[in-house]
């Protein structure tokens, strides 16, 4: 449980959402059995939701883990030309690259093997919808380089920002995971009150801050 609802919230949420493909219910499967961190159902299906209504054709990722998100995400979008994720470990990304091959996805799937960061200050083309993903002390980087690739009216997702709801207050908070937090606070602060950008803040999975760039 992620400490931000009560469970009978989140086990309802989590129920609620639309039936998915076999291929992605074994992937959930497979991923929560070797504890590889996917997004949570009603996260997931947020994400689908935002895709339906906004229409993307250009998508960034960061954090591919096993390609689990990213595979929700394409699934019936077939506007989605162009789907890039960034992926730190070399092994996962292999297997990320097989999954993405098994779905019949590969085509419009760019799997980039590097560091978050460094690896978005390479790209230079405009994203629609980007989805940070990765590690939450970098999220402010992340967020100030993938500015420069998106323009008013695209998106930006994080997940993650209430860290088990230690974000939300110190009475949760573990000392090993203070630094994370105190970033992880001024990150959600400094994009909550950008002139540039209208931003949410949702209590859904481990948090959701999602950014729209306005001007
Ligand atoms: N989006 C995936 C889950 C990602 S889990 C899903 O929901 O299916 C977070 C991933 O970020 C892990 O696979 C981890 O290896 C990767 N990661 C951690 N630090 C990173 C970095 N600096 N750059 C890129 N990826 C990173
Ligand atoms: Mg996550």
């Amino acid at each position: 449980m992620n400490e931000l609802n009560y469970d009978y919230v989140e086990n309802f949420l989590y129920e609620n959402i639309k039936r998915k493909s076999d291929f992605l219910e074994s992937l959930e499967k497979e991923a929560l059995e070797n504890h590889v961190p996917i997004i949570s159902p009603d996260v997931g299906q947020f994400l689908k939701f935002l895709i339906a209504s906004k229409k993307p054709k250009k998508i960034l990722e960061i954090g591919t883990a096993v390609g689990y998100s990213g595979l929700l995400m394409l699934s019936g979008s077939e506007q989605i030309e162009k789907f890039v994720t960034i992926e730190l470990n070399e092994t996962t990304a292999n297997i990320a690259k097989e999954n993405f091959k098994k779905a019949g996805e590969d085509s419009r799937v760019q799997v980039i093997i590097g560091d978050g960061l460094e690896q978005i200050k390479k790209l230079d083309e405009d994203f629609d919808l980007v989805f940070i993903d990765a590690a939450k002390a970098h999220y402010q980087e992340y967020f100030n380089e993938i500015k420069r690739l998106i323009k008013p009216g695209s998106l930006i997702v994080c997940d993650n920002v209430l860290y088990k709801a230690m974000v939300t207050t110190d009475d949760l908070l573990v000392r090993r995971k203070k630094t994370i937090v105190k970033r992880l606070r001024a990150f959600i602060d400094e994009v909550i009150n950008l002139e540039d950008f209208e931003s949410s803040l949702i209590p859904m999975g481990d948090g959701l801050l999602v950014a729209v760039r306005i001007k």
